[in-house]
């Protein structure tokens, strides 16, 4: 099992990217690397990072645009990578749910001790939870669990799983689920949801033998414990 840190670098400097990645792996973090705004984004939101360093000049999509993204579906800590004395983007990057910055150039002493400093922060109080018999959600930890086994998901599956939860045996349809989890202004496939929803039965009904997602034909899906309807 690895329980080592995950850390996503999302800077399109390699030098910079290069530099941080030997020494946050030599650190014992795992490390993965986008050099644009667009893929960072799309990795952050299906993979599950315990952190995230993110460049504010990107090319694709901004620094402040991939957080003001992702922020719609993770609470997965941000700590932007500032130029020097950008002070607008500092306020405007905290304004935007980022957890710390650190200006360019930076120590690598500097960049660790934030980054323990946000990964402890993570490690919540008070622990909002959602469940459905052996089912739980935690929120503030963003971790879900069958019967006390992890179940790795990434921020899309989360948050469609969440919704589910918070809506039990209610009957969510399609449309009102790609509201909630993609937005209004998502132009991807109109069969996400389904695609989705595949992901997290196989995470979770098929992998513990269980019937929570069932499908109500012609109308959407909701979240109980029970038999299928087919
Ligand atoms: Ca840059």
């Amino acid at each position: 099992m690895d329980t080592k840190p995950k850390i996503l670098i999302v800077e399109d400097e390699e030098k910079i990217a290069r530099f941080v990645e030997l020494e946050l792996t030599h650190e014992g973090y795992a490390v993965d690397k986008a050099a644009d705004g667009r893929t960072g984004l799309d990795m952050a939101e299906n993979n599950a990072y315990d952190l995230i360093l993110l460049d504010i000049m990107l090319p694709q999509l901004s620094g402040m645009e991939v957080l003001r993204r992702l922020r719609k579906n993770s609470q997965v800590p941000v700590i932007l990578l500032t130029a020097r004395d950008a002070v607008m983007d500092k306020v405007t990057g905290l304004d935007a749910g980022a957890d710390d910055y650190i200006t360019k150039p930076f120590s690598i002493e500097e960049l660790l001790a934030r980054i323990r400093l946000a990964l402890r922060k993570q490690q919540p109080v008070a622990m909002p939870q959602l469940s459905c018999g052996d089912l739980v959600m935690d929120i503030a930890r963003h971790s879900v669990s069958y019967k006390g086994e992890n179940i790795d998901l990434t921020g899309r599956e989360f948050a469609l799983l969440q919704i589910l939860l918070e809506n039990q045996s209610i009957v969510l349809s399609r449309d009102t689920l790609m509201e909630k989890v993609w937005g209004y202004d998502y132009m991807g496939e109109t069969n996400i949801v389904d695609v989705y929803v595949r992901y997290l039965r196989s995470k979770i009904d098929d992998r513990f033998d269980v019937k929570y997602i069932h499908t109500v034909r012609g109308v959407g899906y909701t979240l109980k414990q029970g038999e299928y309807d087919a």
